[in-house]
């Protein structure tokens, strides 16, 4: 009898474990990593239209969730994007719904709300929303290596070389204390390295951004808990994504 007890007991233990792994594995995947499984890779619209209004929408990934493995995990872009990213998008639907500003862009959102402290809430996640966007188009599985010829003759008079300029990203990765972001932007003649503390953009600067890397732990911590650095040198070595940064030098808009 008691080893029937026993049987049953392992028996009960082990659906209940595997019930608990699928239903982890379904919350984790949630619809985006159907959505944007190989399978649909370049067919989706990966960049907002600069003019929509409320509701805003999520754009779909460049790429496949696993296109940054190992150095970015797909579990790590699959939280990231699913639900990071798109926490902000949710929040800032609710938060725009009924107010006036269901009639602007985000790019109008994220200025006229800047350092605005009874705002903070719609700002904060509509420049997270944008910052996110623009993140996941600075970085490509193929990126890396020399930048196009317009952008490095840029680069190349406002740092010396492209491998100043790579280490100025490094160095304001690194050193941005707490949740924040790295950028490479275009203010005025110059291109220039900057970096702001979580949601902040250069945008409300006045600068144009050409490219960023996510440096909020949650862009690296599963896959190398606080080892910033060893994330911040792969990416920039590997995936940074020059094509998108001549794009938005060339055009001389925003990013998105
Ligand atoms: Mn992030």
């Amino acid at each position: 009898m008691k080893i029937f007890n026993k049987e049953i007991i392992g028996f009960a233990s082990s659906a209940c474990i595997l019930l608990i792994f699928g239903l982890a594995h379904a919350q984790a995947a949630g619809d985006v990593s159907v959505k944007n499984g190989p399978g649909k890779r370049g067919e989706a619209d990966t960049i907002y239209d600069a003019a929509r209004v409320w509701p805003y929408v999520l754009p779909d990934l460049p790429y496949a969730q696993d296109a940054f493995e190992p150095v970015i995990s797909a579990e790590t872009v699959s939280f990231h994007y699913g639900k990071h990213h798109k926490g902000y998008l949710d929040n800032l639907n609710r938060l725009v719904d009924g107010t006036e500003f269901t009639v602007s862009t985000l790019e109008d959102i994220i200025t006229g709300t800047a350092g605005k402290d009874d705002m903070s809430a719609i700002f904060n996640n509509a420049s997270q929303v944008w910052n996110h966007t623009f993140f996941w188009n600075s970085l490509t599985p193929d990126g890396g290596g020399e930048p196009p010829a317009d952008l490095k003759i840029n680069i190349e008079k406002s740092f010396g070389t492209v491998d100043a300029c790579k280490k100025e990203l490094a160095s304001a990765a690194l050193s941005q204390f707490g949740s924040g972001w790295a950028w490479l932007v275009q203010d005025g003649e110059k291109l220039k390295v900057v970096k702001t503390g979580n949601a902040e953009t250069p945008l409300t600067g006045g600068m144009t951004p050409l490219l960023t890397i996510d440096v909020w732990e949650h862009a690296y911590y599963l896959d190398h808990q606080n080892r910033r650095a060893e994330y911040v040198d792969a990416v920039i070595e590997n995936f940074i994504n020059w094509e998108f940064a001549a794009d938005n030098l060339k055009k001389g808009r925003r990013g998105i």
